[in-house]
C-alpha cells in the first residue's frame, strides 16, 4: 500500500481569541518537509498570530501543533526546534556580526572552536565573511537581515519561521535578498514558513501559498493555483490584479447590469438566473477583435514591457495590460473593441 509521507508540521484546529475577538479561526495546515510555505493576507488577517503560535510565542486558544511527529502545542519556544527572523532585524547593537550570529551557540555542545567554525560557515553562507568584525550599525539593512537569517539558522533548526523579513528593505535590496533566500532555502532543504502581505513575494518564493482572510485560510495551493484558479472571490480579488463586476448567468454566458451579454464558461452549479461575481485579469482583456464590448480608453500607464490601461465599457471601469506596440496610434479617449476570452472570466457565487 502506498503511504504518503507524514507532514513535517501539522496544525490541527488551531485558533486564537483575544477577548471576544477571534484572530485565528480553526486552522488546518500540513507542511511537508523541505517545503516553503507563505502565509499571505491583508493586515489583520491573523497570519502573524498563526506564525507566533507555531513558534510558541503566542498561546493557542484551541487546537494542536505537531512538529516532526512530536506534539509541541504547549512547549515553550526554547523547547521547540525552529529559527525565526522578524521584520526588524533585532540584532544586538553592541555585538559584532560574528557574535550576533554565534549568540545561540552556547553550552557543552558548542565548545569555542566548534562555535567559531560554525559562525564562519554561516557567514560564508550569507556572503558576510568580510563583515564578521563589524557592528550592526556599520552594515546595510540588507546585510543586517542576512545576519539575522544566519543567526536563525545557527543551530541547524528543523523549521525556519520568517515574519515579513524583507518588508523593511528598499525595493532593489529586497528583490536581491528574496532570490538569495530562495536559493538558500532550497540548498539547505529547510522547511520554511514565511508571513507576508506582499503577494508578489509570496508567489515568487513559495511552493504553496496559504491565502488568509479574517483568521481563516481561504485557499491553500501552489502560486499557479491561487492565481489562475482562485477558489473564491476573496482570493480572486486579493491575489493579482483584476476587474470585477456583478452579473447574472444567462445563455452560454453572463449578462451585465447594463444589458451587455458576455460569453463565459459557467460552472455546472451556476444555473441560469444565478447572480454571480465575475473577475477577469488585466492580461486576459485583449484589444481588438469582434468583442462584445467597446471601451473608451481613459488611462494609460507606461511600465516598459507593458502598458496598463483603464477603459470604460458597459458602465464599468476595466483594467487591461497590453504590449506597448498594441497601442500604436491609439490615444486617450479612443473607442476600442475589447475581447474577453470566455474561459478567462472567473465566476463565483457572490460574496457571503
Ligand atoms: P499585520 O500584517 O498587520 O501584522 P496580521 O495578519 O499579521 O496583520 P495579526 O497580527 O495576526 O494580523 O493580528 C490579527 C488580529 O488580531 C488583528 O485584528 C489584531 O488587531 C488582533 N490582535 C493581534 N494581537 C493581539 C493582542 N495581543 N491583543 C488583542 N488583539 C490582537
Amino acid at each position: 500500500m502506498l503511504r504518503l509521507p507524514e507532514p513535517f508540521l501539522n496544525v490541527a484546529g488551531l485558533g486564537r481569541d483575544f477577548g471576544r475577538f477571534t484572530a485565528v479561526q480553526e486552522v488546518q495546515l500540513a507542511v511537508a518537509e523541505g517545503e516553503f510555505l507563505c502565509l499571505l493576507g491583508p493586515s489583520g488577517c491573523g497570519k502573524t498570530t498563526l506564525l507566533r503560535m507555531i513558534a510558541g510565542l503566542e498561546a493557542p486558544s484551541r487546537g494542536r501543533i505537531f512538529q516532526a511527529g512530536r506534539e509541541v502545542t504547549h512547549l515553550p519556544p526554547a523547547a521547540r526546534d525552529f529559527g525565526i527572523v522578524f521584520q526588524s532585524y533585532a540584532l544586538f547593537p553592541n555585538m559584532t556580526v560574528a557574535a550576533n550570529v554565534g549568540y545561540g551557540l552556547r553550552g557543552p555542545a558548542w565548545p569555542r572552536a566548534r562555535a567559531e567554525a560554525r559562525v564562519a560557515e554561516l557567514l560564508a553562507l550569507v556572503g558576510l565573511s568580510a563583515q564578521a568584525a563589524r557592528y550592526p550599525a556599520q552594515i546595510s539593512g540588507g546585510q543586517q537581515q542576512r545576519v539575522a537569517l544566519a543567526r536563525a539558522l545557527a543551530n541547524e533548526p528543523g523549521l525556519l519561521l520568517l515574519d515579513e523579513p524583507l518588508s523593511a528593505l528598499d525595493a532593489i535590496v529586497r528583490l536581491h535578498l528574496r532570490q538569495e533566500l530562495r536559493g538558500l532555502q532550497r540548498r539547505l532543504g529547510i522547511t520554511t514558513i514565511m508571513v507576508t502581505h506582499d503577494q508578489e513575494e509570496a508567489l515568487s518564493l513559495a511552493d504553496r501559498v496559504a491565502v488568509m482572510d479574517r483568521g481563516r485560510i481561504m485557499q491553500l495551493g501552489t502560486p499557479e493555483e491561487v492565481y489562475a484558479h482562485p477558489a473564491n472571490p476573496f482570493v480572486a480579488g486579493f491575489v493579482g490584479r483584476s476587474t470585477s463586476f456583478e452579473a447574472v448567468v444567462e445563455g452560454a454566458g453572463v449578462r451585465l447590469a447594463d444589458g451587455t451579454h458576455l460569453p463565459a464558461l459557467a460552472a455546472p452549479d451556476h444555473a441560469p438566473g444565478t447572480a454571480v461575481r465575475v473577475f477577469i485579469r488585466p492580461e486576459d482583456v485583449a484589444l481588438g477583435g469582434a468583442g462584445a464590448l467597446t471601451g473608451r480608453l481613459t488611462g494609460i500607464e507606461y511600465l516598459g514591457p507593458v502598458c496598463r490601461l483603464e477603459l470604460h465599457a458597459a458602465g464599468l471601469s476595466w483594467q487591461a495590460e497590453v504590449a506597448p506596440r498594441a497601442l500604436q496610434g491609439v490615444a486617450l479617449g479612443a473607442e476600442i473593441p475589447l475581447t474577453l476570452p470566455p474561459d478567462k472570466l472567473m465566476l463565483f457565487a457572490p460574496d457571503v
